[in-house]
């Protein structure tokens, strides 16, 4: 693999940002396992509320500048903030671009791994009227599953409150949407990244998986969503199709052991970037790695 690589022009750098920090209830985020067992990693507050990150992936190529999704975004009523526990934005990614002397404007791509509010949200803000939906990062080609796309816009009744319209439906309604590109199954989208597809969590969801000379990244999006979510069982209740999801972890998870993967976890509270170690029973663990 890295041979026949060698002669892209590969990512220079990869950093993990933290675009906010929120709260969900850590009975839907564990499913089917019990609180005394997660409660012991995660410990709830008085509302059953976990702590979430929101980490999004920047890759740096130069001259090139790509985004792996966009957290949760600025969209939000003081009601929702509440029943979210939104905070810790202090001005979401423009902020953390910022400090890297880079501006919205600057990203050329931004490669969203699905259109649930926590991962796209950030794909749009408010215009000065806080009405007006425009695109968050103007100059971007988005790159979304056309199956995650198709099913985001109309998904059923037991999921439709994790896709909101009002995130992304601007791209077909706004005259000056910057580009949106759909992409069927596996495919690198530039030299180095890679999108892979799975269906779990929710119908066309991608993994996306950088490769820089030193490390392969493998951004999770949801499919483990922070590292007490290694094991077979630990399975989001939120999850379409759990046991698609228990396939698609071992088969990472195997293939991350053997490859010597980077994993980038989104929802970590503190964790960000780990890699697999199997205990003597052969069940997965996150060892933490620091860039
Ligand atoms: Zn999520």
């Amino acid at each position: 693999m890295r041979n026949t690589m060698s002669n892209k022009n590969l990512p220079l750098r990869v950093t993990p940002l933290v675009e906010a920090r929120f709260g969900l209830d850590g009975g839907a985020m564990f499913g089917i396992i019990p609180r005394p067992l997660w409660g012991k990693t995660n410990p709830p507050d008085e509302n059953n509320r976990i702590d979430m990150a929101c980490r999004c992936l920047l890759v740096e190529y130069g001259d090139r500048t790509v985004l792996v999704d966009t957290g949760i975004g600025s969209k939000w009523s003081d009601k929702e903030r509440g029943i979210y526990k939104i905070h810790d934005q202090d001005d979401g990614l423009r902020a953390a671009l910022d400090e890297r002397e880079l501006s919205t404007e600057a990203i050329d791509d931004v490669i969203l791994t699905h259109l649930h509010f926590d991962h796209a949200g950030g794909v749009s803000e408010f215009a000065d009227d806080a009405e007006t939906v425009r695109a968050t990062f103007p100059n971007a080609t988005h790159w979304v599953q056309r199956r995650n796309w198709s099913w985001a816009n109309s998904p059923s009744a037991r999921d439709g409150g994790s896709y909101r319209k009002l995130d992304f439906g601007f791209f077909e309604t706004s005259d000056d949407a910057p580009p949106l590109e759909l992409v069927d199954g596996i495919a690198e989208i530039m030299p180095g990244i890679e999108v892979l597809p799975v269906h779990g969590h929710t119908f066309g969801m991608q993994l996306v998986k950088v490769e820089t000379a030193e490390h392969t990244f493998v951004h999770l999006a949801d499919l483990i969503p922070t590292s007490s979510h290694m094991r077979d069982p630990y399975v989001m209740g939120y999850d379409l199709q759990p046991l698609v999801t228990v396939e698609e972890k071992r088969e990472v998870l195997y293939e991350a052991a053997k490859n010597d993967w980077v994993l980038i976890f989104e929802h970590d509270p503190k964790m960000g970037c780990a890699r697999v170690e199997h205990d003597e029973r052969g069940r997965p663990k996150a060892v933490p790695v620091s860039l």
